[in-house]
């Protein structure tokens, strides 16, 4: 009772100086550089021992944006030195639950440690329609958790505004292709991929999953997002500088949906249903070669793949694409710049 207490002055107090600063991302000089920090690498659901689901920040000039949050993402930042609170920008290109159920856990610590900086920063939300609707469950969800804490008498309840917590979070959906986001370090450009090709009226209506341009002063970053094959996620990407995208095995698919198929006895269409999901909105490795070939990037990035034996990933890619390929794991780090267009591992200072 009496550490719940002082939890809650300590949350709650806000005196506005005295609170630990937000942490610089990357020092200078080497802060002047685009870093891609890898928060999750893994697919998903189902959840992976070893890496956690899709989960990406984009830091230019030591500013962090936040690219999908899945399951994972706040422990991955724990380990990389990142304050979650630093980041004031959320893009998601698609609200699959391996792609945004991290979220809470962000808030959570966003919501924390703003409080107990009294700080009135908010925190702006980018995705696809529905976007609105999952911020506000979720801090709807973490509010049960504070609440108790505000309720404490002696509580300076700086979070409490007439007596409700204030969300700190501003959701922001997209509804079209094209430019959706621009300050003074990034310019994002959005276009619909292929993953809900195959799905039907009117959920094709309500939802969306989007592919990102992001263009910075050291090059152009391309996110696939989940994706098929797709004519628009290759003009998107055409002379990006790197192109991150995902990544299947075509026989780890059919193995994957074989052994699901088998172990919950489904019907041969719901077989086939998942078989069409994985194919043809999922790219699997020829897929993701010819789409950075034809785009003419000059670097790849795979994620969003299993955990076992990346190499075999990227030695496959290759054979579709003659530039350099990346196999991405949770916290490896690529610098782009200082010079334009160098995109390697970020060496060690580089922090
Ligand atoms: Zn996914
Ligand atoms: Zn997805």
């Amino acid at each position: 009772m009496r550490a719940s207490f002082l939890f809650a002055v300590a949350l709650f107090a806000g005196t506005g100086h005295g609170a630990p600063r937000a942490q610089t991302i990357g020092a200078a000089p080497s802060a002047q550089r685009t870093q891609l920090l890898f928060l999750g690498s893994g697919g998903g659901p189902p959840l992976n021992l070893d890496r956690s689901e899709p989960s990406t920040l984009l830091i230019v000039d030591g500013r962090p944006y936040l690219i999908d949050c899945g399951i994972g993402t706040m422990r991955r930042m724990l380990e990389a030195g990142i304050s979650s609170e630093t980041i004031h920008t959320v893009f998601f290109t698609h609200l699959h639950a391996d792609h945004d159920l991290g979220l809470a856990d962000v808030m959570a610590n966003d919501f924390f440690m703003l409080n107990q900086a009294g700080s009135s920063q908010t925190i702006d939300v980018y995705g696809p329609p529905q976007t609105r609707q999952l911020v506000d469950a979720a801090f709807d969800y973490i509010t049960y958790g504070f609440r108790a804490f505000a309720a404490e008498p002696g509580a300076i309840r700086s979070g409490l505004v007439n007596g409700v917590l204030r969300s700190p979070f501003e959701a922001h959906e997209i509804q079209h292709e094209g430019v959706v986001y621009q300050d003074d370090k990034i310019r994002v450009t959005a276009a619909e991929n292929s993953h809900y090709v195959l799905m039907q009226s009117p959920a094709n209506q309500e939802m969306k999953s989007y592919a990102y341009r992001i263009e910075t002063p050291h090059g152009v970053v391309v996110f696939t997002g989940d994706t098929g094959p797709s004519d628009a996620v290759t003009r998107l990407a055409t002379g990006a500088d790197v192109l991150v995208t995902e990544v299947q095995r075509e026989d780890q698919i059919k193995a994957f949906v074989n052994r699901m198929s088998e172990q919950n006895n489904w019907s041969p269409e719901r077989t086939t249903a998942l078989m069409n999901h994985m194919t043809r909105e999922h790219l699997i490795e020829k897929d993701a070669g010819e789409i950075a070939s034809k785009a003419h990037v000059k670097a790849l990035v795979l994620y969003h793949y299993d955990a076992a034996n990346s190499a075999a990933y990227v030695t496959t890619v290759k054979k579709y694409f003659a530039g350099p390929v990346f196999g991405s794991a949770d916290l490896a780090r690529y610098c782009l710049g200082p010079q334009s267009g160098s995109f390697t591992a970020c060496p060690s200072t580089a922090r």
